[in-house]
Protein backbone atom coordinates (compact mmCIF):
# COMPACT_ATOMS: atom_id res chain seq x y z
CA UNK A 1 0.00 0.00 0.00
CA UNK A 2 1.29 3.32 -0.64
CA UNK A 3 1.45 6.03 2.04
CA UNK A 4 -1.66 7.92 0.94
CA UNK A 5 -3.39 4.58 0.68
CA UNK A 6 -1.55 3.78 4.32
CA UNK A 7 -2.98 7.25 5.77
CA UNK A 8 -6.78 6.25 4.61
CA UNK A 9 -7.03 3.04 6.39
CA UNK A 10 -5.66 4.50 8.94
CA UNK A 11 -8.57 7.21 9.04
CA UNK A 12 -11.17 4.79 8.31
CA UNK A 13 -9.77 1.88 10.71
CA UNK A 14 -7.86 3.14 13.50
CA UNK A 15 -10.88 3.62 16.02
CA UNK A 16 -13.91 1.12 14.88
CA UNK A 17 -16.78 -0.05 17.68
CA UNK A 18 -16.14 0.38 21.13
CA UNK A 19 -13.56 1.76 22.88
CA UNK A 20 -12.84 -1.27 25.71
CA UNK A 21 -10.62 -0.88 28.91
CA UNK A 22 -9.15 -4.24 28.39
CA UNK A 23 -7.07 -3.16 25.29
CA UNK A 24 -4.36 -2.33 26.43
CA UNK A 25 -2.83 -1.59 22.79
CA UNK A 26 -5.14 -1.26 20.10
CA UNK A 27 -4.38 -0.19 16.20
CA UNK A 28 -1.23 0.81 14.77
CA UNK A 29 1.43 -0.98 16.82
CA UNK A 30 2.90 -4.67 15.37
CA UNK A 31 0.24 -6.20 17.70
CA UNK A 32 -2.53 -5.53 20.41
CA UNK A 33 -1.97 -5.94 23.39
CA UNK A 34 -5.09 -7.32 25.24
CA UNK A 35 -5.84 -8.50 28.72
CA UNK A 36 -8.05 -11.23 29.37
CA UNK A 37 -10.16 -10.97 32.50
CA UNK A 38 -8.95 -13.54 34.96
CA UNK A 39 -10.57 -16.47 35.21
CA UNK A 40 -12.13 -16.50 31.87
CA UNK A 41 -11.54 -18.58 28.79
CA UNK A 42 -10.77 -16.97 24.84
CA UNK A 43 -13.32 -17.91 22.64
CA UNK A 44 -12.10 -17.31 18.98
CA UNK A 45 -13.47 -17.65 15.73
CA UNK A 46 -12.52 -16.22 12.32
CA UNK A 47 -15.31 -16.30 8.92
CA UNK A 48 -13.85 -15.33 5.13
CA UNK A 49 -16.67 -13.91 2.85
CA UNK A 50 -15.15 -13.88 -0.98
CA UNK A 51 -16.38 -11.90 -3.59
CA UNK A 52 -18.53 -14.65 -5.84
CA UNK A 53 -18.52 -17.12 -3.19
CA UNK A 54 -20.61 -15.53 -0.61
CA UNK A 55 -21.59 -12.01 -2.03
CA UNK A 56 -22.01 -11.01 -5.39
CA UNK A 57 -19.88 -7.44 -6.89
CA UNK A 58 -22.73 -5.30 -6.27
CA UNK A 59 -23.36 -5.71 -2.90
CA UNK A 60 -23.98 -2.86 -0.75
CA UNK A 61 -21.15 -2.19 1.51
CA UNK A 62 -22.54 -1.17 4.11
CA UNK A 63 -24.50 -4.41 4.67
CA UNK A 64 -21.33 -6.25 3.71
CA UNK A 65 -19.65 -4.06 6.83
CA UNK A 66 -22.40 -5.73 9.25
CA UNK A 67 -22.66 -8.98 7.80
CA UNK A 68 -18.99 -9.64 8.10
CA UNK A 69 -18.74 -8.91 11.60
CA UNK A 70 -22.45 -10.09 12.46
CA UNK A 71 -21.79 -14.00 10.94
CA UNK A 72 -18.67 -14.10 13.33
CA UNK A 73 -20.65 -12.74 16.25
CA UNK A 74 -23.17 -15.24 15.96
CA UNK A 75 -20.16 -17.97 16.16
CA UNK A 76 -19.58 -16.70 19.46
CA UNK A 77 -23.26 -16.38 20.82
CA UNK A 78 -23.74 -19.75 19.60
CA UNK A 79 -20.60 -20.85 22.10
CA UNK A 80 -22.10 -18.63 25.35
CA UNK A 81 -19.33 -16.43 24.73
CA UNK A 82 -19.67 -12.46 25.76
CA UNK A 83 -18.15 -10.55 22.46
CA UNK A 84 -15.27 -8.17 23.07
CA UNK A 85 -12.24 -8.06 20.44
CA UNK A 86 -12.45 -8.07 16.58
CA UNK A 87 -9.66 -8.17 13.86
CA UNK A 88 -9.97 -7.48 9.93
CA UNK A 89 -8.07 -8.72 7.12
CA UNK A 90 -9.56 -6.76 3.90
CA UNK A 91 -8.22 -7.60 0.34
CA UNK A 92 -9.52 -4.74 -2.00
CA UNK A 93 -9.27 -5.05 -5.81
CA UNK A 94 -8.20 -0.67 -5.30
CA UNK A 95 -9.11 1.93 -2.88
CA UNK A 96 -12.61 3.19 -3.11
CA UNK A 97 -13.21 5.52 -0.07
CA UNK A 98 -16.85 5.82 -0.52
CA UNK A 99 -16.95 1.91 -0.43
CA UNK A 100 -14.56 1.54 2.71
CA UNK A 101 -16.48 4.50 4.45
CA UNK A 102 -20.19 2.36 3.71
CA UNK A 103 -18.21 -1.14 5.12
CA UNK A 104 -17.13 0.50 8.39
CA UNK A 105 -20.20 1.94 8.94
CA UNK A 106 -21.73 -1.39 8.73
CA UNK A 107 -19.48 -2.82 10.90
CA UNK A 108 -18.34 0.09 13.43
CA UNK A 109 -22.12 0.49 14.41
CA UNK A 110 -23.14 -3.14 14.52
CA UNK A 111 -19.14 -3.80 16.75
CA UNK A 112 -20.38 -0.32 18.88
CA UNK A 113 -23.90 -2.18 19.22
CA UNK A 114 -22.40 -5.16 21.21
CA UNK A 115 -19.30 -3.88 22.88
CA UNK A 116 -16.68 -4.87 20.65
CA UNK A 117 -13.49 -3.10 20.06
CA UNK A 118 -11.64 -3.38 16.21
CA UNK A 119 -8.25 -4.23 17.37
CA UNK A 120 -5.78 -4.56 14.49
CA UNK A 121 -6.07 -6.53 11.15
CA UNK A 122 -4.31 -6.34 7.88
CA UNK A 123 -4.95 -4.45 4.74
CA UNK A 124 -3.75 -6.11 0.90
CA UNK A 125 -4.77 -5.58 -2.60
CA UNK A 126 -6.47 -8.42 -4.74
CA UNK A 127 -9.94 -9.94 -5.34
CA UNK A 128 -12.29 -8.09 -2.60
CA UNK A 129 -12.19 -10.64 0.25
CA UNK A 130 -13.11 -10.01 4.26
CA UNK A 131 -11.68 -11.97 7.11
CA UNK A 132 -12.74 -11.22 10.94
CA UNK A 133 -11.47 -13.48 13.60
CA UNK A 134 -13.87 -12.62 16.83
CA UNK A 135 -12.61 -13.19 20.41
CA UNK A 136 -14.80 -13.34 23.23
CA UNK A 137 -14.92 -14.54 27.35
CA UNK A 138 -16.68 -17.79 28.03
CA UNK A 139 -16.35 -18.97 32.16
CA UNK A 140 -14.34 -22.12 31.94
CA UNK A 141 -16.53 -25.44 31.36
CA UNK A 142 -19.87 -22.99 30.32
CA UNK A 143 -19.24 -22.79 26.52
CA UNK A 144 -22.01 -24.37 24.75
CA UNK A 145 -20.18 -27.02 23.11
CA UNK A 146 -21.81 -29.17 20.25
CA UNK A 147 -20.45 -32.54 21.76
CA UNK A 148 -23.17 -32.40 25.01
CA UNK A 149 -26.17 -33.27 23.54
CA UNK A 150 -27.90 -35.83 25.80
CA UNK A 151 -31.12 -38.32 24.76
CA UNK A 152 -34.24 -36.50 26.01
CA UNK A 153 -33.00 -33.11 25.90
CA UNK A 154 -35.09 -30.59 24.10
CA UNK A 155 -33.98 -28.42 21.14
CA UNK A 156 -35.16 -24.94 21.35
CA UNK A 157 -34.26 -22.13 18.24
CA UNK A 158 -34.96 -18.65 18.54
CA UNK A 159 -36.36 -16.22 16.18
CA UNK A 160 -38.76 -17.86 12.98
CA UNK A 161 -36.36 -19.87 10.10
CA UNK A 162 -36.15 -19.93 6.35
CA UNK A 163 -36.72 -16.33 6.03
CA UNK A 164 -33.16 -15.50 4.58
CA UNK A 165 -33.64 -18.62 2.63
CA UNK A 166 -36.78 -17.27 1.20
CA UNK A 167 -35.35 -14.12 -0.03
CA UNK A 168 -32.67 -15.95 -2.06
CA UNK A 169 -34.99 -18.21 -3.58
CA UNK A 170 -37.83 -15.09 -4.73
CA UNK A 171 -34.29 -14.18 -6.64
CA UNK A 172 -33.24 -17.45 -8.24
CA UNK A 173 -37.31 -18.45 -8.96
CA UNK A 174 -40.56 -16.33 -10.04
CA UNK A 175 -42.19 -16.57 -6.37
CA UNK A 176 -43.76 -13.21 -5.29
CA UNK A 177 -43.26 -12.85 -1.72
CA UNK A 178 -44.77 -9.62 -2.19
CA UNK A 179 -44.61 -6.82 0.18
CA UNK A 180 -42.68 -9.10 2.75
CA UNK A 181 -39.70 -8.95 0.15
CA UNK A 182 -38.39 -6.29 2.03
CA UNK A 183 -38.06 -7.76 5.38
CA UNK A 184 -36.92 -10.99 3.41
CA UNK A 185 -34.01 -9.26 2.02
CA UNK A 186 -33.12 -7.55 5.32
CA UNK A 187 -32.75 -10.53 7.06
CA UNK A 188 -30.38 -11.97 4.72
CA UNK A 189 -28.37 -8.87 4.00
CA UNK A 190 -28.34 -7.88 7.67
CA UNK A 191 -28.71 -10.73 10.23
CA UNK A 192 -28.46 -10.21 13.65
CA UNK A 193 -26.66 -12.10 16.04
CA UNK A 194 -28.18 -13.20 18.86
CA UNK A 195 -25.86 -12.58 21.59
CA UNK A 196 -28.62 -11.15 23.87
CA UNK A 197 -30.35 -13.97 23.76
CA UNK A 198 -27.87 -16.56 24.33
CA UNK A 199 -26.91 -14.31 27.29
CA UNK A 200 -29.96 -14.58 29.02
CA UNK A 201 -30.27 -18.63 28.02
CA UNK A 202 -26.30 -19.99 28.02
CA UNK A 203 -26.54 -21.04 31.68
CA UNK A 204 -29.71 -23.19 31.31
CA UNK A 205 -28.48 -24.59 27.85
CA UNK A 206 -25.68 -27.55 27.56
CA UNK A 207 -24.83 -26.58 23.74
CA UNK A 208 -25.77 -24.55 20.62
CA UNK A 209 -25.08 -24.09 16.99
CA UNK A 210 -25.90 -20.92 14.79
CA UNK A 211 -27.72 -22.10 11.95
CA UNK A 212 -25.62 -21.17 9.00
CA UNK A 213 -25.97 -24.12 6.78
CA UNK A 214 -29.89 -24.81 7.76
CA UNK A 215 -31.19 -26.40 10.88
CA UNK A 216 -31.18 -30.03 9.17
CA UNK A 217 -27.55 -29.67 8.83
CA UNK A 218 -26.44 -27.54 12.05
CA UNK A 219 -28.39 -29.77 13.90
CA UNK A 220 -26.81 -32.58 12.84
CA UNK A 221 -23.29 -31.54 13.88
CA UNK A 222 -24.60 -31.40 17.04
CA UNK A 223 -26.02 -35.56 16.56
CA UNK A 224 -22.69 -36.21 15.07
CA UNK A 225 -20.48 -34.42 17.86
CA UNK A 226 -22.91 -35.67 20.97
CA UNK A 227 -23.66 -39.21 19.30
CA UNK A 228 -27.09 -38.85 19.56
CA UNK A 229 -30.23 -38.60 16.77
CA UNK A 230 -32.97 -35.95 17.25
CA UNK A 231 -36.64 -35.53 16.13
CA UNK A 232 -38.56 -32.41 14.91
CA UNK A 233 -41.89 -31.63 15.39
CA UNK A 234 -42.22 -30.08 12.02
CA UNK A 235 -45.49 -28.11 12.49
CA UNK A 236 -43.72 -26.41 15.82
CA UNK A 237 -40.54 -24.82 13.24
CA UNK A 238 -41.18 -20.93 13.95
CA UNK A 239 -42.29 -19.39 10.59
CA UNK A 240 -42.39 -15.64 9.60
CA UNK A 241 -45.38 -14.90 7.78
CA UNK A 242 -43.66 -14.18 4.26
CA UNK A 243 -42.43 -18.30 5.05
CA UNK A 244 -45.87 -19.11 6.61
CA UNK A 245 -47.22 -18.08 3.39
CA UNK A 246 -44.61 -19.89 1.07
CA UNK A 247 -44.90 -23.11 2.42
CA UNK A 248 -48.96 -22.93 2.60
CA UNK A 249 -48.19 -21.95 -1.17
CA UNK A 250 -46.08 -24.06 -2.09
CA UNK A 251 -45.38 -27.15 0.44
CA UNK A 252 -41.63 -26.73 0.17
CA UNK A 253 -40.48 -27.35 3.77
CA UNK A 254 -36.80 -27.13 2.34
CA UNK A 255 -36.51 -23.13 3.17
CA UNK A 256 -37.28 -23.32 6.79
CA UNK A 257 -35.63 -26.95 7.57
CA UNK A 258 -32.19 -26.76 5.41
CA UNK A 259 -31.97 -23.02 3.71
CA UNK A 260 -29.06 -21.51 5.88
CA UNK A 261 -27.89 -17.70 6.31
CA UNK A 262 -30.56 -17.04 9.17
CA UNK A 263 -28.09 -17.15 11.55
CA UNK A 264 -30.30 -17.86 14.22
CA UNK A 265 -29.79 -20.55 17.33
CA UNK A 266 -30.69 -23.72 18.14
CA UNK A 267 -30.55 -24.41 21.86
CA UNK A 268 -29.86 -28.02 23.50
CA UNK A 269 -31.64 -27.14 27.01
CA UNK A 270 -32.20 -30.47 29.52
CA UNK A 271 -35.76 -31.39 30.28
CA UNK A 272 -36.12 -29.86 33.68
CA UNK A 273 -34.96 -26.55 32.82
CA UNK A 274 -38.43 -26.26 30.43
CA UNK A 275 -39.90 -23.82 32.70
CA UNK A 276 -36.82 -21.40 33.37
CA UNK A 277 -36.25 -21.63 29.52
CA UNK A 278 -40.41 -20.56 29.07
CA UNK A 279 -40.12 -17.64 31.65
CA UNK A 280 -36.56 -16.30 30.39
CA UNK A 281 -37.73 -16.40 26.88
CA UNK A 282 -41.20 -14.16 27.76
CA UNK A 283 -38.46 -11.45 28.63
CA UNK A 284 -37.10 -12.09 25.28
CA UNK A 285 -37.39 -9.45 22.35
CA UNK A 286 -37.06 -12.47 20.15
CA UNK A 287 -39.02 -15.54 20.15
CA UNK A 288 -37.48 -19.13 21.33
CA UNK A 289 -39.58 -21.98 20.50
CA UNK A 290 -39.19 -25.33 21.22
CA UNK A 291 -39.48 -27.90 18.69
CA UNK A 292 -37.72 -31.36 19.11
CA UNK A 293 -35.88 -33.52 21.63
CA UNK A 294 -32.49 -35.24 21.53
CA UNK A 295 -32.59 -38.78 21.03
CA UNK A 296 -31.17 -42.05 21.22
CA UNK A 297 -29.31 -43.18 17.58
CA UNK A 298 -27.72 -41.43 15.14
CA UNK A 299 -31.01 -40.10 12.33
CA UNK A 300 -32.32 -36.42 12.49
CA UNK A 301 -35.93 -36.57 11.96
CA UNK A 302 -38.85 -34.60 11.41
CA UNK A 303 -42.53 -35.56 11.64
CA UNK A 304 -45.47 -33.85 10.65
CA UNK A 305 -48.82 -33.29 12.94
CA UNK A 306 -49.68 -36.50 13.33
CA UNK A 307 -46.83 -38.47 13.92
CA UNK A 308 -45.40 -39.08 10.75
CA UNK A 309 -42.04 -39.03 9.44
CA UNK A 310 -41.83 -36.33 6.38
CA UNK A 311 -39.57 -36.69 3.27
CA UNK A 312 -35.77 -34.80 4.14
CA UNK A 313 -36.20 -31.61 2.20
CA UNK A 314 -32.90 -32.45 0.67
CA UNK A 315 -33.51 -34.92 -1.30
CA UNK A 316 -34.08 -38.77 0.23
CA UNK A 317 -36.15 -40.62 1.95
CA UNK A 318 -38.19 -40.58 5.18
CA UNK A 319 -35.45 -39.63 7.66
CA UNK A 320 -32.36 -37.90 7.92
CA UNK A 321 -29.12 -39.72 8.73
CA UNK A 322 -26.07 -37.77 10.06
CA UNK A 323 -23.49 -37.46 6.76
P1 LIG B 1 2.61 -4.82 9.89
O1 LIG B 1 3.39 -4.52 8.67
O2 LIG B 1 3.35 -4.70 11.19
O3 LIG B 1 1.77 -6.07 9.78
P2 LIG B 1 0.47 -3.22 8.93
O4 LIG B 1 1.04 -2.20 8.03
O5 LIG B 1 -0.15 -4.44 8.33
O6 LIG B 1 1.56 -3.61 10.01
O7 LIG B 1 -0.63 -2.55 9.87
C1 LIG B 1 -0.31 -1.45 10.69
C2 LIG B 1 -1.30 -1.37 11.81
O8 LIG B 1 -2.59 -1.14 11.24
C3 LIG B 1 -1.39 -2.66 12.62
O9 LIG B 1 -1.62 -2.31 13.97
C4 LIG B 1 -2.57 -3.36 12.04
O10 LIG B 1 -3.21 -4.17 13.02
C5 LIG B 1 -3.47 -2.19 11.61
N1 LIG B 1 -4.32 -2.51 10.45
C6 LIG B 1 -3.98 -2.66 9.16
N2 LIG B 1 -5.04 -2.94 8.38
C7 LIG B 1 -6.10 -2.95 9.22
C8 LIG B 1 -7.50 -3.20 9.06
N3 LIG B 1 -8.03 -3.49 7.86
N4 LIG B 1 -8.28 -3.15 10.15
C9 LIG B 1 -7.76 -2.90 11.37
N5 LIG B 1 -6.48 -2.64 11.59
C10 LIG B 1 -5.65 -2.68 10.54
MG1 LIG C 1 0.28 -6.43 8.24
Amino acid sequence: MSTNEFQLINHYFSRLGAVRPDVVLGVGDDCALLQVPAGKQLAVSIDTLVEGTHFSPDVDPESLGHKALAVNLSDLAAMGAEPAWVTLALTLPRIDEAWIAAFCRGFGALASRYQVQLVGGDTTRGPLSISVQVHGFVEPDKALRRDRAKAGDLIYVTGTLGDAGLALQTLKSDYDAGKQLAVLQRRLDRPEPRLVEAGALRDLATGAIDISDGLLADLGHICDKSRVGATLQQADIPLSPAVAAYVRATGDWSIPLAAGDDYELCLIVPADEQSRIDAIAKTLHVAVTLIGQIEPGNAVRCVDAAGNPVADPRGGYDHFRNP
